[in-house]
């Protein structure tokens, strides 16, 4: 997670932006600019020389951050880009070899709102914690009247009415 270029005059959306971006990640979220569908598009020395001037990033970042592309075999994802995904980083039509810009995402929209929604499904989270809580309570019942029992043993009858 990298929320390293807050000040106190960085704009709300973006904030809000990269907050959501970063939380992205933590859910396993790959950068969706880094799909082999869009890395192929990009000019490199355009790129180079475009995060250089704007972002001081090196060759090395740049390759890092833009141009290697994911592994589509090792991703669980939809199938093409999404130029709009809050995981992708907008690039500029002049660095693109098709001269069309990537616009990138500012917020979720609704194909990450589906796409995580079925990775990390409401229901079945709610059917767990569910299924947690009947255990839990199952558990305790039978551990509350085992321990009622071997007390009675111990104990005897003494001051029980009978059934
Ligand atoms: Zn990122």
């Amino acid at each position: 997670m990298n929320l390293e270029g807050f000040v106190a005059s960085t704009p709300l959306r973006e904030y809000k932006r990269v907050v959501r971006h970063e939380t992205g990640h933590t859910l396993g979220c790959e950068h969706e600019h880094m799909r082999r569908e869009i890395v192929e598009r990009i000019d490199h020395e355009k790129a180079y020389a475009y995060f250089k001037k704007y972002d001081n990033w090196s060759r090395k970042d740049v390759d890092l951050q833009v141009l290697t592309p994911i592994e589509e075999v090792s991703l669980i994802g939809t199938a093409h880009a999404d130029i709009t995904s809050i995981m992708c980083y907008d690039l500029p039509a002049s660095i693109m070899k098709d001269g069309k810009a990537v616009t990138g995402g500012m917020d979720i929209n609704a194909s990450d709102g589906a796409f995580m929604g079925k990775i990390y499904p409401k229901r079945a989270a709610a059917e767990n914690v569910a299924r947690a809580r009947t255990t839990a309570k199952a558990s305790k019942t039978r551990r509350a009247s085992k321990r009622g029992s071997s007390r009675d043993e111990a104990e005897g009858s003494e001051g029980r009415t009978p059934p």
